[in-house]
């Protein structure tokens, strides 16, 4: 297993397929991805970096966007990287609008879960975060995953003041019981002032959490974070923003749509270029040099301080 210069094992690949989406959520940190070309990676060239990630102990693919399912090739793209032996957990991250019609061939491809994306379960509040996004598919969407056994779903919630954060009793009582874990999100701060406006601290709702807990699961290679096991629910929150553990627990690296390795959310100054290499001729060797290379960048952005170290806020354009 690979480790970088801080000693972190590298197990994961987060790709972006697309930076396209049907949604404009007017939080979206588009993965920390600005100023990037509309070049796609094909599904081969998706699957050959894949495979170079696991010959390096890469375990772990999570297929994200933009919106991964607004690309016609989706299938093809999960068909081709389960496909890669030593990939043991294929998952995607979705809005899921499209996902009730997807679900169950993106399952016969290969894909294992999904995390969805809904921050509440109020149809205006949701058509206002997602500027015109509908509920009801979205819910669809769900169900089709869970009937499918793409599980456990996990919701992604990003919790802001005074949007949704009176709901998040209601969510896990909404999913109580059934193959759900509900991520409680706090808001990475982009540019302009809806950080400041809607950040919502989860701290004491952490504690709470940890006092009413049945059970708790430390994930120490997912950021070092808790699964709160509660009657009939499970809760996880993730605080990504100034948080020394988020980061000394990090063990991704990342892949933009257009074929660079990207070794931070946080960061754009640092991106390795494999895709033009590739479709030069470049044999497997370089290609491995271009993926140590970008290893060797990975450096925790928020330390011991708290503070990053390049700035503390997303440009994401
Ligand atoms: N379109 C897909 C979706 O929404 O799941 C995949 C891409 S989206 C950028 C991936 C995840 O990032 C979503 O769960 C979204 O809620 C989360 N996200 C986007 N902007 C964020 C922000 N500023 N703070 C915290 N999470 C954010
Ligand atoms: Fe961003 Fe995902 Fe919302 Fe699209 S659906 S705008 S990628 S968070």
């Amino acid at each position: 297993m690979l480790r970088d210069s801080f000693g972190r094992p590298l197990t994961s690949m987060r790709i972006s397929i697309t930076q396209r989406c049907n949604f404009r959520c007017r939080y979206c940190h588009h993965e920390g991805i600005s100023g990037a070309s509309g070049d796609e990676m094909t599904p081969q060239e998706i699957r050959r970096i894949v495979a170079l990630g696991a010959r390096f102990g890469v375990r772990k693919v999570k297929l994200t966007g933009g919106e991964p399912l607004v690309r016609e090739d989706v299938v093809e793209i999960v068909d081709e990287i389960a496909r890669v032996r030593g990939i043991e957990d294929l998952s995607m991250t979705t809005n899921a609008y499209y996902l009730a019609d997807l679900a169950h061939e993106l399952k016969r491809a290969g894909l294992d879960r999904v995390n969805v994306s809904l921050d509440t379960l109020r149809s205006d509040v949701f058509s206002w975060i997602t500027r015109g996004g509908k509920l009801e598919r979205v819910i669809a969407g769900i169900e089709a995953a869970l009937e499918a056994e793409l599980t456990p779903v996990k919701i992604n919630m990003v919790v802001m003041r005074g949007i949704n954060d009176g709901e998040i009793h209601e969510m896990l009582s909404r999913f109580s019981g059934s193959e759900v874990v509900l991520q409680l999100i706090e808001l990475v701060e982009t540019q302009g002032d809806f950080f400041r406006r809607y950040f919502f601290d989860l701290d004491e709702l952490e504690e709470e959490l940890a006092r009413r807990a049945i059970a708790v699961h430390e994930r120490r290679f997912m950021h070092g974070r808790r699964q709160y096991q509660l009657n009939g629910a499970r809760v996880e929150v993730i605080k990504p923003m100034h948080n020394s553990r988020f980061c000394a627990h990090c063990t991704r690296l990342r892949v933009t749509h257009d074929g660079k390795f990207k070794p931070c959310l946080m960061r754009s100054d640092n991106l390795v270029d494999f895709l033009t290499p590739m479709r030069r001729g470049a044999g497997d060797e370089e290609l491995e040099r271009l993926f140590l290379e970008a290893v060797l960048r990975r450096e925790p952005f928020f330390r011991e301080s708290g503070e990053g170290k390049v700035g503390n806020t997303l440009d994401t354009g």
